[in-house]
């Protein structure tokens, strides 16, 4: 693959004097002092905040992407989501010249409210971007964002509903899956609100395959937009297919259609059932073949039968030979409320697949940073497809394609946590085959298995990582806390030289990973 420089029809304010050298790249460059990057990933838990430094032309351009904590994280979560934020302000004097919000999910957005204190008093943004799915002008965004917000009342509801029929693991569950909202209908809305309105009318809806974006405080840089796509298709597959992705078997790819089925249905249909008067989600039958349950439950025959432990013997557990006693498993109570698990899945797929994916290129180079948000399988699938065409300075058409900014990729932030759907495989990670290639994933797995996420990240997802990376991968929740710490984490099959060039180059304490490239 070229690393050579493509022209460019959007002028920078300042050429870039030098050509590149043959070979040039930001690990020559960092080491020749010359183009210092730095990447911070805070480590406040399960969310995304970034701070990447870039040389600019009148000092450090500081660009803030997400500031967020998932919800039911502790106070010292929370806390140290606040500490993030202050040592932002710290570390740039509360300058932030560029703020991108990805998409609206409280982990992602949560310091938007928590922290907004400070934010508010201290930071000075010069421009916010966001995707084009949160444009109020956009009417495939409306219509989308109207559906996701029916869907979100409706499964609110539905957890009640999940709990009153006594399904109260699938009510948890439920519960878990919305807390990606905020605490309370709104309050995510709320924080991306209050994020895309801290630069006043400088907000940007980016639309992928626009043509790369410039700012003249930063000549050595552009940003190309990958996704959302607009193809709605796209947009609502939220799950790979078999072979699309790491770690899939067949039973993942059948729930996949699922899940995708239950988006299909119009959500205002569906939250028109859970606020009806029967109440029911896809209930089989009409109001009068049914018996309140806990009617039921004070009828001789349904205690006999379905409730009251049953007493003749007559059921043998197959496997292990012993008496049934337990008649729990005879009633479908809360089974048609199944659904409502799988569309809550649905909607926090839909809602990831809105993420804003920014691929941010060093011209010299042609090296990219690629920030995804939570993109799913189909917004990466629509990378495929993007082309850009510009002159070069003989006013031959260049083209750029999506395949060939994963391949020059030396930076990926992982998406969604490092989650089976966020990382395609052949058309994603296999096409970045840049030498030192470098991963951070904001992920903290004791969390995610409280909020019942037990592959939050993938596990298949993680070793593929550290196979491509020979171990240049960082999490929020690494044990390491310290230089040394991370110096004697040396994977076996990584070579003491290799791994020490990368640990020299990170620097970590316990609200910090730092990368400089
Ligand atoms: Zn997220």
């Amino acid at each position: 693959m070229t690393t050579k420089r493509k022209a460019e029809k959007v002028t920078p304010a300042v050429e870039a004097t030098e050509k590149p050298a043959p070979g040039n790249t930001l690990a020559a460059a960092s080491a020749a002092g010359t183009t210092p990057i730095r990447i911070r990933m805070y480590r406040q838990g399960l969310g995304d905040c970034f701070l990447i430094i870039l040389p600019g032309m009148s000092g450090p351009f500081y660009l803030v992407i997400d500031c967020g904590v998932v919800l039911g994280t502790d106070q010292n979560g929370i806390q140290k989501l606040k500490d993030a934020v202050n040592d932002i302000t710290k570390e740039t004097g509360g300058k932030i010249d560029l703020l991108v919000v990805t998409h609206e999910h409280w982990d992602h957005v949560s310091g938007f409210s928590q922290a907004k204190d400070v934010i508010g008093e201290k930071w000075d943004v010069t421009q916010v971007w966001t995707a084009w799915t949160e444009d109020p002008k956009d009417p495939l965004a409306n219509k989308l964002r109207a559906e996701r917000q029916k869907a979100e009342e409706a499964l609110r509801v539905a957890a009640i509903r999940l709990n009153e029929v006594g399904a109260t693991d699938q009510g948890n569950r439920v519960d878990s899956l919305l807390d990606f909202f905020g605490a309370a209908s709104g309050s995510t809305a709320d924080a991306l609100a209050y994020a895309k309105g801290l630069a006043g009318k400088n907000l940007r809806f980016c639309q992928p395959g626009e043509p790369p974006i410039t700012l003249p405080d930063l000549p050595k840089f552009r940003f190309y937009v990958l996704g959302p796509p607009k193809d709605e298709r796209l947009l609502r597959k939220s799950d790979p297919a078999k072979g699309e992705a790491y770690g899939l078997d067949d039973g993942s790819t059948a729930s996949n259609a699922m899940f995708i089925n239950a988006l299909k249905r119009p959500a205002n249909a569906i939250a028109q059932d859970a606020f009806a008067e029967d109440a029911t989600l896809d209930n089989p039958f009409e109001g009068r073949f049914q018996i309140p349950l806990n009617r039921a439950q004070r009828l001789q025959f349904f205690d006999d039968h379905y409730f009251g432990g049953l007493k003749d013997g007559s059921l043998t557990d197959l496997k292990t030979t012993t008496k049934v006693h337990d008649q729990s498993w005879r009633r479908i109570d809360g089974t048609w409320l199944d659904t409502s698990e799988t569309l809550a899945l649905a909607l926090d797929a839909a809602t990831n697949n809105t993420s804003l994916v920014l691929a941010i290129e060093v011209i010299d180079t042609g090296e990219i940073l690629l920030f995804p948000g939570d993109a799913q399988a189909g917004n990466w699938l629509s990378w495929q497809d993007l082309k850009w065409t510009e002159e070069d300075t003989k006013g031959k058409d260049v083209v750029t394609t999506g395949p060939e900014l994963l391949a020059r990729t030396i930076f990926y932030k992982v998406g969604h946590h490092g989650s089976h759907n966020a990382t395609l495989s052949q058309k994603g990670l296999e096409l970045m085959t840049r030498d030192g290639l470098i991963a951070m994933i904001p992920v903290d797995h004791a969390m995610a298995l409280k909020k019942r996420w037990g592959k939050m990240p993938l596990p298949d997802l993680v070793d593929r990582l550290n196979t491509l990376m020979q171990g240049r991968v960082l999490r929020i929740d690494d044990a390491a806390t310290t230089s040394e710490e991370l110096e004697a984490a040396r994977p076996a099959t990584t070579s003491p030289q290799d791994w020490e060039a990368f640990t020299s180059r990170i620097a970590i304490s316990d609200l910090y990973f730092e990368l400089s490239i």
